[in-house]
């Protein structure tokens, strides 16, 4: 990949990371969604299963109480069949009737009529007489309708008891086979209602037990108004023949408009239908629980994704910005250092090079790419190295943040230079720790000469060569500080050339110059020992410091000086008698034990001796003995 691919796809970073981020937010809410909605399948799947279960075995036991009724009702048939319903056969049947009455158990009660509705036999305690059931429902099916089979009816209100029943009903005849009556058993609405009762379906729950025309037998929970009611124009009893004979069947309840799940079953022996029913809300109560607080955990996660995904890009971009100006930065100060003059040095912690300017080729010799990665002080004059050890050791502790320092160092070519370096230390852009010493580096040779050379300018007398005015009053205060330090005598001789006026006047100027050069020579070879020193004091006047020196030593130099001018022998034709350039000298010494008297007395002395060698004729030495007291030797 290219840099410059590599840079936009990186730009493009912040978008990604937020689709990437995007996409990561969806597919949890997706997944999670989607589990949701499976769990709530699963519970209605499971409802369905309970409400299946729940519709198979009551129709199995609305089948069973149905089958004993028929039974029973079955028996008293075949009995009147034989026996007829003559008064003793009758008799013998309500015997038989009252026997069988305490283990009847779901039948509420068995009764027979004959053929015009009187009462015949019953279980139940009342008096028959009277009392007449022609104007029921199933007594007129059973008259008008030869079927033999089970007629099961409408609940009805009892005679007897006055609680709602289900009848049970065949008819039995003559035997002729007209009709002769009805035999009936029932069994008591609350019978059902309470055994379907046992039942947790829900508050909004029911189980009813229909006809298979609609009409509903019983119904639990029951307010006392359904029994009896028709629901034949339901849909599920307009369709019926179109259904299987069980099956889920799911509607909004007409009453309260709640979602209804539900199974029928209908009975595989007699017209009948169990139908269970649970509300929709209270199955999925207990899930929509669940899921609101398994989905505001997963809303809270991916709001924490998405606070910490726009910290996250924020960072990113801000990275990014701060590294595109960084990069921009490097790029000027990369131009700087590459177009300086000077050397750009990038010292690591190892104290090695691993960056230097191309302009090192220039300043030390060596190309960059031969320096790079080499010892940074491999050049360093070893009297210098401990300086610049110490000082690049000190900037890497963080002693000093930056420093300058000139040192002696090697080139490739000519021989060792001067080098000035202004380091200063970097530190890492994320810790802040030192991480190297940036130094800038300049040959400073030239300027080393120059320095040199101006220093001694400084100290030297233009014309003669030797020590000037200025060299010589600092060197007699630190004479004469040592002198008084050490208790030890210092001597000055002050050194006047003879009727040098007149010199100039007779020989001209330039030859005077070259007479004061010769004078200074003569004087500078009488200086031997380090501390002794010889000055041009201004004009033709010169002086003499000696030291240590005693008055004996003072003549001794002085007529040494003579005898050097007089075996120069420069002419001299007006300065009578010798006819040669002679000098005057005054001398003054100094022991110091007068704490008051300073430097400049010894001068004064020096300078009074002078005019006294002037006045007694010239080319002399005169000692001072007034001004300067000495603590040992003779006074002049
Ligand atoms: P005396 O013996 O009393 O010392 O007489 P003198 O002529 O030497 O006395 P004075 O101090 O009056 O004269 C000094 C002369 O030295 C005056 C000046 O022209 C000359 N002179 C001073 N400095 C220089 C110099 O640098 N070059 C030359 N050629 N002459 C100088
Ligand atoms: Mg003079
Ligand atoms: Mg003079």
């Amino acid at each position: 990949m290219s840099s410059a691919h590599r840079k936009r796809a990186a730009l493009h970073l912040p978008i990604w990371a937020a689709v990437f981020l995007t996409l990561v937010c969806v597919a949890i809410l997706g997944l999670s969604s989607w589990r949701e909605w499976s769990a709530r399948d699963v519970e209605l799947k499971n409802t369905d299963i309970d409400t299946a279960n729940l519709a198979q075995s009551l129709a199995q036991h609305a089948d069973d109480t149905f089958e004993l009724a028929d039974n029973v009702v079955t028996g008293l048939v075949h009995r009147l069949g034989i026996d007829g319903d003559g008064p003793e056969a009758i008799a013998r049947l309500q015997t038989f009737i009252d026997l069988r009455k305490p283990t009847l158990g779901r039948i509420r009660g068995l009764f027979v009529y004959d053929e015009t509705g009187r009462w015949l036999a019953t279980t139940e305690s009342v008096n028959l007489n009277g009392l007449n059931n022609s104007d029921r429902d199933y007594f007129r099916y059973h008259a008008q309708s030869a079927d033999r089979g089970m007629l099961i009816g409408r609940p009805v209100k009892s005679r007897s008891g006055g609680q709602w029943i289900i009848t049970a009903s065949k008819r039995f005849n003559h035997p002729d086979g007209r009709f002769a009556g009805v035999v009936l058993a029932t069994v008591d609405v609350s019978y059902f209602t309470q055994f379907f009762n046992k039942f947790t379906i829900g508050q909004k729950g029911a189980i009813s037990l229909l006809s298979s025309d609609g009409i509903m037998l019983a119904r639990s929970p029951d307010d006392g108004t359904y029994v009896g009611r028709d629901l034949s124009s339901t849909p599920l009893f307009k369709e019926r023949t179109k259904r299987p004979a069980s099956g889920t069947y799911y509607f909004r309840s007409p009453l309260d408009g709640v979602q209804r799940l539900s199974f029928y079953k209908t009975s595989d022996h007699f017209p009948l239908m169990v139908l269970a029913t649970k509300a929709e809300d209270e199955v999925l109560a207990s899930w929509r629980r669940d899921a609101a607080v398994r989905m505001m955990f997963v809303v809270a996660l991916l709001l924490i994704i998405a606070v910490i995904g726009f910290f996250f890009i924020r960072q990113l971009q801000a990275r990014q910005r701060m590294a595109a100006e960084l990069e921009a930065k490097e790029a000027d100060f990369r131009l700087l250092a590459e177009e300086s003059s000077d050397m750009v040095t990038r010292i690591g912690m190892d104290e090695r090079i691993h960056y230097v300017s191309p302009s090192s080729s220039r300043v030390v010799g060596w190309a960059p790419e031969q320096l790079m990665g080499t010892p940074a002080l491999a050049g360093v004059n070893t009297e210098d190295l401990p300086r610049v050890k110490a000082l690049v050791a000190a900037l890497k502790r963080g002693d000093q943040q930056d420093a300058r320092i000139v040192y002696r160092s090697r080139h490739r070519e000519r021989s060792e230079i001067w080098i000035e370096s202004t380091m200063r230390v970097t530190k890492g852009y994320e810790t802040g720790e030192i991480n190297g010493v940036v130094a800038i580096s300049r040959d400073m040779t030239e300027h080393k000469d120059l320095e040199r050379k101006l220093a001694s300018l400084a100290t030297l007398d233009g014309l003669t060569g030797i020590a000037n005015r200025r060299h010589f009053d600092e060197h007699l205060e630190r004479e004469w500080a040592r002198a008084r330090r050490d208790g030890t005598p210092l001597s000055l001789l002050m050194i006047d050339v003879d009727q040098f006026k007149k010199y100039n006047d007779r020989y001209g100027h330039q030859a005077g110059d070259a007479c004061l050069q010769s004078v200074a020579q003569a004087l500078a070879a009488q200086v031997r020992r380090p501390a002794d020193l010889a000055a041009r004091y201004g004009g033709e006047e010169f002086v003499l410091l000696l030291p240590d020196t005693d008055r004996a030593g003072c003549e001794l130099i002085s007529s040494k000086i003579r005898d050097s001018l007089a075996a120069i022998g420069i002419d001299h034709e007006l300065n009578l008698p010798s006819q040669k350039v002679t000098v005057s000298i005054g001398g003054a010494i100094a022991a110091l034990q007068d704490a008051k008297a300073s430097s400049s007395s010894l001068v004064e002395a020096a300078d009074r001796a002078l005019y006294a060698a002037k006045d007694e004729g010239r080319d002399r030495l005169v000692m001072s003995g007034r001004v300067i007291e000495l603590s040992k030797g003779r006074i002049a």
